[in-house]
């Protein structure tokens, strides 16, 4: 068994099977996403609309690929026809190119509201009353081709466990305060996108539905 597919089994073990294991294939070569793919995996994620068209092209058309990075719009044409989750949303603008660019591919697209949990500054991200201004707006109400089917959040770098617990704390009490308000009667609004290589099991005691898991699957980064 080679190193990927081992230590997939290995996160497996520890994910309940109700968690979507997105696996973070950045940077990494496709010989390696096939690996993984070989192993049963068939979610993936990427941070860079090239990298992610690419792959997608020449890679098993059965895999599901979630762009979990900062999404420029002007970049949103290019993986419309087959993105199968956009995870951070973090604007209206941005959510009407995905609307339109879904439209013209005669599909939904998919995607989840990213929020500033963190501590550091340089991270993006809607905070709960931008969020609601969004859900409230009229240009929200009239998609019909853009759904938002939950929440993404990434907690603060640090070897801090109760500050990271904290942090998915409020990104779980955001999603439950947006169900309550906005999305009550939708079944779709489900997904808790949080916890990543180093902090995962944290993510999943505090109530995560998916975690977005790189190095620890393929290796660091370098
Ligand atoms: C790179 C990345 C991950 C995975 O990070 P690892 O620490 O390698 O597991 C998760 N989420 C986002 C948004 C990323 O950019």
């Amino acid at each position: 068994m080679g190193i990927i597919e081992s230590n997939l089994q290995a996160i497996r073990k520890e994910i309940p099977a109700s968690v979507t294991l997105v696996a973070v294939s950045k940077t990494k070569p496709k010989e390696d996403i096939l690996e993984a793919y070989e192993a049963g995996q068939r979610v993936f994620g990427e941070n860079r609309v090239p990298e992610l068209a690419d792959k997608s092209e020449q890679l098993p058309k059965d895999i599901e690929w979630h762009m979990i990075g900062h999404l420029q719009r002007n970049k949103v044409k290019y993986i419309a026809p087959f993105v199968s989750l956009i995870h951070a949303v973090d604007s209206l603008r941005l959510l009407a190119e995905i609307n339109k660019e879904a439209e013209k591919n005669n599909r939904t697209i998919k995607a989840l509201l990213q929020f500033h949990i963190a501590q550091e500054e340089t991270k993006f991200g809607l905070d709960l009353e931008e969020a609601r201004q969004l859900l409230r707006s009229e240009e929200y109400l009239a998609m019909e081709h853009a759904e938002i089917v939950g929440v993404m959040g990434m907690a603060t770098f640090t070897d801090n466990e109760k500050q990271v617990r904290d942090e998915f704390r409020t990104l779980k009490s955001i999603f439950e305060t947006l169900k309550s308000e906005f999305f009550l009667n939708n079944d779709s609004f489900k997904e808790i996108s949080m916890g990543m290589s180093g902090d995962y099991q944290i993510a999943i005691e505090e109530g995560s539905t998916m975690v977005r898991i790189g190095s620890s699957i393929f290796g660091s980064r370098g």
